[in-house]
Order: C-alpha cells, then sequence, then structure tokens
C-alpha cells in the first residue's frame, strides 16, 4: 500500500513503524512541516497505567524509550503552604523533542522517509496515496475543511493556559496552586531530564483579565508568572519556548474518515493535559488503526470502519474523564477555599475513576485526613 502520513507527531510515527515492522512492502512517507530539530513546548508526561498499555502492545517500544524517561512514585498537590504528597500515583515524562527524535530514528531505521520541512496543504499532493493519514495535531486542516465529513465539534474551554518549562528539576509531578490578588494560579510542573522541568501555567479567565495578561507583554508574562511562583522555583528562571496564553479546544468527531482518508490522535480528538494522557492517546489510535489493517489486510473501507467501531468505546472513556477534568480546573478559585486536604482529595476524585477505596489504596494518610473531615464516609466506603 502507498501510504501518506501528514504529521510526524507521536500519532504518526508510531503507526508508519507499526505498519511497516509488519509489511515492508509498504510505501510509507511521513510529511512533517516543522524542521527536524524544532519543537514546540517542553516534556510531555505518562502515567504509569498509560506505560503499561504501552508495554502490552509493543514491548520493544516500551524498553527503547523507557531508559530515557525521568520517573517518580508520588504525586504532590501544594494548596499555598501546604504541600500534600500523595503516594500511589507513578508517572514518567520526556522531553517532546527527546521522544520525538528517538522515534524519528525508528522509524527511519525501518526504511520509512520523513520529509521535514514539507507542508501539505492539499489532499492533491498527496493523491497517488492509497491511504492519507491525517495526524497534523490539534488544529489539522485536514479536519477544518472537511468538519461536515467528520461530523467536528470544537469546545473551546474559557481557561487560559501557558507552557513553559523552568531549569529547576522538582521531584514529583506537582500541581501548586498559589492565591494572588488577581485570583489563584495553578503550575502543573515535573521533571523531564535531569536538568529541565516543564512548568504549564493555568489560570481562570477572570484572573488573566484582572492580572492584566491582556496588554503585558511576552517577558512581562513571563515574569510575572516566575514572581507568583517564586518560592516555588527557588531563584531558577521560568523559560519560553515560543509560548503564549491558549484555551483549550475539546475536539471531537463523529465519523473518523472518509473515502481513502483517516484521522489520528490529536486530530481525531484532544485529551486535557491534565490527565496527561494526550500523547498515550495518540499511540493508541496508531495501534488500533493497524490492528485494524492487519485484520482487514488492504481493504481500506473495512479497515477504517473497524479502527472506529474498535477504538471508540476504550478511547471516549479517557475523553470523558479528561473532559470532567478540565472543569474541576474552571473551579479552582472556589475550590482553593477549602481545607488543603479536602482539596487534594477533591483533585484525587475528580473524574470519578477514583473513589474513597481507591484513595485509601494509593494513600492511607490523604483518605485518613478525608475521614476526620468527613467521618461520614468510614462505613460508606
Ligand atoms: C500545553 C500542552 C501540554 C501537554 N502535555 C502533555 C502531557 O503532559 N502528556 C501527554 O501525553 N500529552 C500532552 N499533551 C498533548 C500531546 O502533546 C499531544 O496529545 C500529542 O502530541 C498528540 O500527538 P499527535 O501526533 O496527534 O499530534 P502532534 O504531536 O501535534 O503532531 C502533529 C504534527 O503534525 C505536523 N503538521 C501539522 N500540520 C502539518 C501539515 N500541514 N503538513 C505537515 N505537517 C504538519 C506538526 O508540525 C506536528 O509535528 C500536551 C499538549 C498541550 C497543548
Amino acid at each position: 500500500m502507498r501510504i501518506a502520513i501528514i504529521g510526524a507527531g507521536p500519532a504518526g510515527l508510531y503507526f508508519a513503524a507499526l505498519m511497516k515492522k509488519h509489511d515492508p512492502s509498504h510505501d510509507i512517507v511521513l510529511y512533517e512541516r516543522s524542521p527536524r530539530h524544532a519543537t514546540w513546548g517542553f516534556g510531555v508526561v505518562f502515567s504509569d497505567r498509560a506505560l503499561e498499555f504501552l508495554r502490552a502492545d509493543d514491548e520493544d517500544l516500551y524498553q527503547y524509550l523507557t531508559p530515557h524517561m525521568e520517573t517518580w512514585p508520588n504525586l504532590t498537590i501544594v494548596h499555598n503552604d501546604t504541600r500534600i504528597p500523595i503516594t500511589g500515583n507513578g508517572f514518567a515524562a520526556i522531553g517532546r523533542l527527546d521522544l520525538l527524535t528517538r522515534l524519528y530514528a525508528y522509524v527511519e531505521k525501518l526504511g520509512i522517509r520523513i520529509e521535514f520541512e514539507t507542508e501539505v496543504t492539499t489532499l492533491d499532493q498527496v493523491k497517488d496515496a492509497d491511504l492519507v493519514v491525517g495526524a497534523n495535531g490539534a488544529f489539522s486542516w485536514i479536519r477544518s475543511e472537511n468538519e461536515a465529513k467528520f461530523g467536528t465539534t470544537i469546545d473551546w474551554r474559557p481557561n487560559k493556559f501557558i507552557w513553559y518549562g523552568t531549569s529547576k528539576p522538582f521531584d514529583s509531578l506537582s500541581l501548586t496552586f498559589r492565591d494572588t490578588p488577581a485570583g489563584v494560579f495553578c503550575a502543573h510542573h515535573y521533571r523531564y531530564s535531569p536538568d529541565m522541568s516543564t512548568f504549564l501555567v493555568e489560570v481562570e479567565e477572570a484572573t488573566w483579565q484582572r492580572a492584566g495578561f491582556d496588554h503585558l507583554s511576552p517577558e512581562d508574562t513571563l515574569r510575572h508568572c516566575e514572581q507568583v511562583f517564586a518560592q516555588d522555583l527557588d531563584g531558577h528562571p521560568i523559560l519560553s519556548n515560543n509560548s503564549y496564553w491558549r484555551q483549550f479546544p475539546a475536539i471531537w468527531n463523529e465519523r473518523w474518515s472518509f473515502d481513502n482518508v483517516v484521522l489520528m490522535g490529536d486530530a481525531l480528538r484532544t485529551a486535557h493535559f491534565s490527565i496527561g494522557s494526550g500523547t498515550r492517546l495518540a499511540m493508541e489510535d496508531a495501534v488500533a488503526l493497524f490492528k485494524a489493517f492487519k485484520e482487514q489486510g488492504n481493504d481500506i473501507p473495512a479497515a477504517l470502519a473497524l479502527y472506529q467501531e474498535k477504538r471508540l468505546p476504550p478511547m471516549k472513556k479517557i475523553w470523558d474523564a479528561a473532559n470532567v477534568s478540565l472543569r474541576w480546573y474552571e473551579t479552582m478559585d472556589e475550590r482553593m477555599k477549602q481545607d488543603p486536604y479536602e482539596f487534594a482529595y477533591s483533585y484525587m476524585t475528580r473524574t470519578g475513576r477514583v473513589d474513597h477505596a481507591e484513595v485509601r489504596r494509593r494513600d492511607p494518610s490523604l483518605a485518613a485526613a478525608y475521614e476526620r473531615l468527613h467521618p461520614e464516609v468510614v462505613g460508606a466506603a
């Protein structure tokens, strides 16, 4: 089969590798508009569970990637001056560029071409392909130009976030919430290499307005965030990489393909960064699409139908959880009025996938602190 993949992110790269490994006669080309060594953002995080999924599907890739990841067993919630470490929440992280560079090497070794600095802007450019894969991220033109065919909905969420980094290596995945005169600032931060961390700042829309971010320069915005989190940064600078305020688009598509064109990864659907699953979902899409072809051979319509049928239920579960999670952050100013332990507990149980018994299993001391505040849960759990 001639396969044209638009976008060499985790979804496109991994799909290419799986298809080529299975059948080396596939002629696969990846088109990537960015240069080989450029990418946005800093590090991405995977939960232990996300890595176990990868391991179950592809031990080889798991062994190839995980030695380069930073790992830690706990999560820390900081509620102003109260630090609450929460055990039983393992995570691993890797720089996005590091991840992509390793995936480039992995696919190129299999004989797949990546055409860097090649922007595909019309389907006409790839008309010779038997299969066209739209793996070109959340702002995919393949999706936006065919919204009616895909049944696309985009729900722009009101919170503002900005994806920074810092040279401070934090010792666990942390969520730091600080009250300021303008409102609550939240930082999602974690080490992704021995000397670098992701530092993503999120605020409610009203806080963003009150802080005056609508007229602050990029430099003043960065300084403002450094001041808010001065005691967390210990004198380390916040670093920008084309960082700017954004709003999260919760994207969904009712139909995932038309003719020989199919969507994968963020182009297909976005999952809020607070559940650390965007990259995992993108890679799982790749596995699902690959398995559909493995089962249906080169019957493209049958494979594309099977892809959606099999992938939809597990993916929808995580997508729903991500959408509940992002709403929790949209009410963080109100929630910060809670007792710090109540706040941490509400964070842990925010998606409904972790109940009291599970909190108790992961971190008995957090469960005990909550039980002191709410004795009624003791009998119920
Ligand atoms: C602020 C933020 C924080 C995040 N944090 C995490 C996290 O902690 N953990 C996690 O797992 N995920 C995280 N994610 C999500 C994660 O980055 C994405 O879910 C993941 O990268 C999706 O992979 P993808 O391959 O679908 O798309 P992308 O990684 O977006 O890749 C798409 C590629 O397509 C290329 N492209 C676009 N248009 C064209 C074109 N016309 N022609 C050629 N190439 C094109 C782009 O240059 C890009 O390289 C985060 C996302 C954001 C925005």
